[in-house]
């Protein structure tokens, strides 16, 4: 039986850590049919990857790609990094369930994440439906929100739910296990997973015993409360009897940079004692999220229309002011404490913003600079995003290199094909994957190229309990990522974020070539996994 195709002469690094061998790796379908040196055999088609790396297709565990299927679907700036599966529902945020009549709230409370359409689903599983009929390049693993779980039931208050409330949070997570979901994440600085208590999460961790749920993390803090926001993470995974990913591990605002050794120590006492923790990191000292989490959880009570009316009333302004702002001059959330000049526009409506820190907008508008972010969240209905520069590159090394890290975007997926590209986005929805391997792995010697590619594969694939992907082996998924070791790098960067990376010719999706060199074949070659697939 001939092969649908055969890579010959590469360099396989299986995904495991192990040293990357002379090999060929054969493909039939959507499967790796074969995997050794000098394999004879028909194939339809055979590419010469000598120089190459044949690697497990990147996952991306921590995406925020969700909405953006809905008008992308080939995830392009992912792809073309290598990635082959992404993680979504991430941060509290998912698009499903919606609780039926709040179709509004909901496209409000995720309307500044993307430009999705219109949101046609209630349930869990009609939205997976809803996104494999989309037909994606990329797989996708999805995870139910908190915050999606809690619009449902409890709405955009900041209170406690009631025991009901509770029990249909319960329910509605495990019809979302039940359909496909790998478990729940949090935003514990988002409204409205910022309002959940401990113990709420501790009951909904322990509501997933049997269904083998995960809880990814983001922490209730990375700045001031940095270390408690971990020891409360890993209570909930000791508690609640479920593994725990701390999402995007880093300590933000420079008065906190020193906290980074310590969170890690924390996190390898949990692992001798027993618990599944382990965190995702991206490789840039600067992060992105929308403007409005700048403002205090007590502005978002209610949802965005009532963060409106506040920004509109002079008495709540004072009021976010006299809770944020230090000296007078920076500006302290839970994401740490930030100088005007550590804070840019990265996307709102008037493209001659974008790229523009809040210092250089307060002198343009004559404002004080928290009044002039006050009125640009105001007047774009709070669909502003923004970049915050609040790490240390120090950090990121050491989260990166840390035993336990994997690699996770954080972000959504571009698409750089012709027409506009309006904004300055997060360069790492372009450069990720590759920045790793040029940057990290090969220019500052962080790991080796097998580590590498195991934090970006089957160290991945292992916490998601994927059994045929993350590794390049017989039987497996042909999810493969070929790279040249020596030329692989991000093009994107802060001031010109919508670059392709370099050297990834092929990517392939599940058997299917989706990246050919410069091309890229927008094919349905992705699948919405199971857990365990
Ligand atoms: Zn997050």
């Amino acid at each position: 039986m001939a092969w649908s195709l055969l890579l010959k002469h590469g360099t396989v690094v299986d995904g495991s850590g192990a040293p990357g061998v002379a090999a060929d790796v054969a493909v039939e379908g959507d499967r790796i049919a074969a995997v050794g040196p000098g394999l004879a055999g028909e194939a339809a088609r055979t590419i010469d990857a000598r120089g190459l790396v044949i690697a497990p297709g990147f996952i991306d565990i921590h995406s925020h790609s969700d909405l953006v299927y809905d008008k992308c679907p080939s995830a392009e700036s992912k792809v073309r990094q290598g990635v082959t599966t992404e993680v979504v529902g991430m941060c509290s945020f998912s698009p499903a369930p919606v609780a039926p009549g709040r179709s509004a709230a909901m496209k409000e409370w995720v309307g500044g994440l993307s430009g999705g359409g219109p949101i046609e689903w209630e349930t869990f599983p009609q939205y997976l439906d809803h996104l494999r009929k989309l037909g994606p390049s990329v797989n996708i693993a999805q995870f139910a929100g908190h915050g999606a779980l809690r619009l449902a039931t409890v709405g955009a208050d900041n209170r406690p739910p009631t025991a009901d409330e509770q029990k249909a949070m319960e329910r509605l997570l495990a019809e979302a296990l039940d359909a496909g979901a790998f478990g729940f994440s949090t935003g514990l600085v988002y409204a409205p997973s910022v309002y959940g208590t401990t113990e709420e999460l501790i009951a909904l961790a322990r509501s997933m015993a049997g269904k083998k749920g995960l809880y990814f993390s983001h922490i209730r803090g990375e700045a001031a409360t940095l270390e408690a926001a971990v020891a409360e993470a890993i209570r909930i995974g000791r508690e609640g009897g479920v593994p725990v990913q701390i999402s995007h591990v880093k300590a933000a605002g420079r008065e906190n940079w020193g906290k980074m050794d310590r969170v890690l120590r924390t996190v390898d006492a949990a692992r001798a004692g027993g618990l599944d923790v382990t965190g995702d990191v991206y490789p840039y000292p600067a992060g992105s999220t929308k403007m409005d989490n700048l403002l205090p959880a007590w502005m978002h009570d209610g949802g965005t229309g009532k963060l409106l009316e506040r920004l509109a009333d002079p008495a709540a302004r004072r009021r976010a002011m006299a809770d944020c702002l230090v000296d007078g001059e920076r500006w302290r959330t839970g994401s740490g404490g930030m100088g005007w000049d550590e804070i840019m526009i990265a996307t709102c409506s008037d493209p001659e913003l974008a790229g523009l820190h809040l210092a250089e907008l307060a002198r343009r508008t004559g404002r004080e600079p928290a009044e002039a972010m006050m009125d640009l969240v105001l007047r774009e209905h709070a669909g502003v995003s923004m970049i915050v520069f609040s790490q240390s590159e120090d950090n990121v090394a050491t989260a990166l290199g840390y035993a336990h890290a994997m690699v996770g975007s954080d972000s959504l997926s571009l698409h750089a094909g012709p027409g506009p590209h309006p904004g300055k986005p997060h360069p790492r929805s372009y450069g990720t994957f590759p920045r790793v391997l040029g940057v990290y792995c090969r220019e500052k010697r962080l790991f080796p190229l097998e580590t590498a590619v195991h934090k970006m594969t089957g160290m991945a694939a292992t916490k998601l309990g994927l059994s045929r992907r993350g590794f390049v082996r017989q039987g497996f998924a042909a999810d493969l990522a070929v790279f040249d070791p020596a030329t692989v790098s991000d093009g994107a960067t802060f001031a010109d974020p919508h670059r392709w990376p370099v050297g990834i010719p092929y990517v392939l999706v599940n058997g299917r070539l989706v990246v050919e060199g410069a091309r890229f074949h927008a094919l349905p070659a992705g699948q919405v996994l199971a857990p365990g697939a």
